[in-house]
C-alpha cells in the first residue's frame, strides 16, 4: 500500500482521499485553512452560518454515485430537500419569474413568454438531454491523453449534428427570440465561469439537469456536504492536517519525495495536488519541474472572480425564495466588462441566496441569511473602498427590484473578493472558479491530471477535466483514482 499525500481539502481532495483510503492506502490530506471543503467553507459569525462558496446542489446522480461507493445513500445521508421553485428571477423591467421544479409548469411559462414557447422548450431540452446522454457515454467520466480522445468520430458526428461546438448563446437563440426566455436558459453558463457567447453549446446538458432533475438543498448547505465527505474520509482512515500550508514539493530524480509544510516534512510515494493548479505548479515546484509554466497560465481565459457579501438581516425579507437572480434585460455589457474590457461592471447582474428560507439553523429566529454574488473579472483592483461602494450599488438595485429595504437592517456584514480568494485559497488572479470553459479549455484542452515532469505527481479539482463545479470536481477525482488503478500506479 502507498503513502499518499494530498495537498488541499477541497471537494477534489476529499473525494480522492476517501476513495484511496477505502482501497487501503495510507492517505494524509494537508490543508492550509482551518476546515475541510475548500471553496465550500463555512463562515460562522454573530449567530449566522454562511456557506462561503457554492450554494447549488445540482446533478444529484454524481453524489449518489460517490456515496454508493461507501454503501451509503446520498439523499438519506444529506437529507436532501428538492427546492420549488428551483429559483426566482427578478428582471430589471419589474418582471419576476419563477422557474419551477415541475418541468410542465416551465413549458407553460415559456408558452407565455413567446409563441410556441412550450414546444420550443420541449425541443430544446430534448437536444440538451441528447447532449447529456452523449456526455455521459463519451465525455464526462474519462481521462484525455490526446486530442483524438475528445474528437472521436461519434463525438464529431453528434457534435456537428447537435451544434455542440457552436456557442451557447447561438444554441439558445436558434430556439428562442424572447430575451427573457434566452436568459432563463443562458444564466447557467456562469456556473462554468464563462459568458454564454464563449461557452460551447454542449454544456446545455446542464439545462436538462436543471429542468428535469431539479435543484436540492443538503442539510447544512454545501458545507454540510463537505463535512459529510470529510467524515467518510476520516472513517476510512484518512489523516487530516489543518492550518498547515504546503510550502514546497521537493523533487529528486523526477520524483516528488517530500512535501514541506509550515510545520514539518512528509514522505510520499504519490502526491496529489488539489490546491489551485497554478499555485501547485508555479509556487510549490521549482521551474524545471513545472509542466505548465507562468506563460501558459498568462494565455488562459480565467473564469470569473466574484464580489461576495455575507449579510445578516435582522428581519424577514419578503419576496425572496432560496435562489434568486437579478438580471438586466440587456446583460452583454456586464459580460464584456468581465471578458473583453475587464473592469468593475457598471450595471451588474447578480445572485442572492437566502438559505434561511428553508433552513432555520443558518440565521437567528426572525432573521435572514443573505449571500450576494456578483460575477466580476479576475485580477481587478480590490480595495476596501471599492468593495464597499460596490455593495452599495448592488443593494440599491436589490431594494429597487424587490421593494424590500435591507440597508438599515444589516447586523453583520463580511465581504470577500479577489484578494481574499488569493489569500485564503492561493487562487490565481483571485479567480473564484479557475479556468473558464471555452471550447479550447474543455476536456483534452484542460490541464492534465498527471504531471509530465514529475512521475508521481498528480492533480485534481476544478482546473482538470470535467471542470468547474462541485459535481465535476468530485468526478475529476473519481477519474483520477480510476486511472491510477488502471495504470497499476497503486500496486
Ligand atoms: C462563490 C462560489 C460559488 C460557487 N457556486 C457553486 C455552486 O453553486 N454549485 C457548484 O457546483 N459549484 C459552485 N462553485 C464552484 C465550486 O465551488 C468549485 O468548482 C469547487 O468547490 C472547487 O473545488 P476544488 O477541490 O477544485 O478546489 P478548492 O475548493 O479551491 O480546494 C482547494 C484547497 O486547497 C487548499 N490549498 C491551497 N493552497 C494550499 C497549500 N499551499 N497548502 C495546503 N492547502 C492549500 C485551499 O485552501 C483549498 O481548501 C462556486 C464557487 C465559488 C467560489
Amino acid at each position: 500500500m502507498k503513502d499518499i499525500v494530498i495537498i488541499g481539502a477541497g471537494y477534489g481532495g476529499l473525494t480522492a482521499s476517501a476513495l484511496l483510503a477505502k482501497e487501503g492506502h495510507n492517505v494524509t490530506v494537508i490543508e492550509k485553512n482551518e476546515q475541510p471543503g475548500g471553496k465550500a467553507s463555512l463562515l460562522e459569525k454573530d449567530g449566522f452560518a454562511f456557506d462561503m462558496g457554492p450554494s447549488w446542489y445540482m446533478w444529484p446522480q454524481v453524489f449518489e454515485n460517490f456515496f454508493s461507493e461507501f454503501g451509503m445513500d446520498a439523499s438519506e445521508e444529506l437529507e436532501l430537500e428538492r427546492l420549488d421553485p428551483s429559483y426566482r428571477v427578478f428582471f430589471s423591467d419589474g418582471d419576476t419569474i419563477d422557474v419551477s421544479s415541475d418541468v410542465n409548469k416551465n413549458y407553460e411559462l415559456f408558452e407565455e413568454l413567446e409563441e410556441n414557447g412550450a414546444e420550443k422548450l420541449r425541443k430544446y431540452l430534448d437536444v440538451c438531454k441528447r447532449q447529456y446522454d452523449i456526455a455521459m457515454d463519451e465525455f464526462v467520466y474519462r481521462s484525455y491523453n490526446s486530442i483524438f480522445d475528445f474528437f472521436t468520430p461519434k463525438m464529431i458526428v453528434n457534435g456537428l449534428k447537435l451544434k455542440a461546438f457552436s456557442n451557447f448563446h447561438k444554441g439558445v437563440k436558434k430556439y428562442f427570440k424572447n430575451p427573457k426566455a434566452q436568459k432563463l436558459l443562458e444564466w447557467i453558463t456562469v456556473f462554468l465561469g464563462g459568458d454564454p457567447r464563449n461557452v460551447p453549446a454542449m454544456y446545455c446538458m446542464m439545462s436538462y439537469l436543471d429542468h428535469h432533475h431539479g435543484i436540492f438543498y443538503p442539510k447544512g448547505g454545501m458545507n454540510g456536504l463537505a463535512k459529510k465527505m470529510y467524515d467518510i474520509a476520516v472513517d476510512n482512515g484518512v489523516k487530516f492536517k489543518f492550518n498547515e500550508p504546503v510550502t514546497k514539493i521537493n523533487v529528486e530524480n523526477k520524483s516528488a519525495k517530500k512535501i514541506i509544510t509550515s510545520k514539518k516534512e512528509y514522505d510520499a510515494d504519490l502526491v496529489i495536488n488539489n490546491a489551485d493548479y497554478h499555485h501547485g505548479e508555479t509556487v510549490l515546484l521549482d521551474e524545471k519541474n513545472q509542466t505548465y509554466k507562468e506563460k501558459y497560465w498568462n494565455k488562459k481565459t480565467m473564469a470569473v472572480s466574484m464580489h461576495l457579501a455575507y449579510l445578516g438581516i435582522d428581519k424577514k425579507v419578503n419576496g425572496l425564495t432560496h435562489h434568486n437572480y437579478f438580471f438586466e434585460t440587456e446583460w452583454n455589457e456586464h459580460f464584456d466588462q468581465i471578458f473583453k474590457k475587464p473592469q468593475w461592471p457598471d450595471n451588474p447582474n447578480f445572485y442572492v441566496c437566502c438559505p434561511s428560507k428553508i433552513d432555520n439553523t443558518v440565521a437567528p429566529e426572525g432573521m435572514e441569511n443573505l449571500f450576494f454574488l456578483v460575477p466580476v473579472a479576475s485580477d481587478l483592483e480590490d480595495s476596501d473602498q471599492i468593495r464597499d461602494e460596490y455593495l452599495d450599488k448592488v443593494i440599491e438595485k436589490f431594494e429597487k427590484w424587490t421593494g424590500e429595504k435591507i440597508r438599515d437592517n444589516i447586523v453583520t456584514k463580511s465581504l470577500f473578493t479577489h484578494r481574499d480568494f488569493k489569500e485564503r485559497y492561493n487562487a490565481y488572479k483571485g479567480t473564484g472558479l479557475g479556468m473558464a470553459h471555452t471550447l479550447w479549455q474543455t476536456a483534452v484542452f484542460r490541464p492534465k491530471h498527471k504531471s509530465s515532469k514529475v512521475e508521481n505527481l498528480y492533480y485534481t479539482g476544478q482546473y482538470n477535466h470535467p471542470g468547474v463545479g462541485v459535481p465535476t470536481t468530485v468526478i475529476s477525482s473519481q477519474i483520477l483514482v480510476d486511472e491510477l488503478n488502471k495504470k497499476g500506479v497503486l500496486t
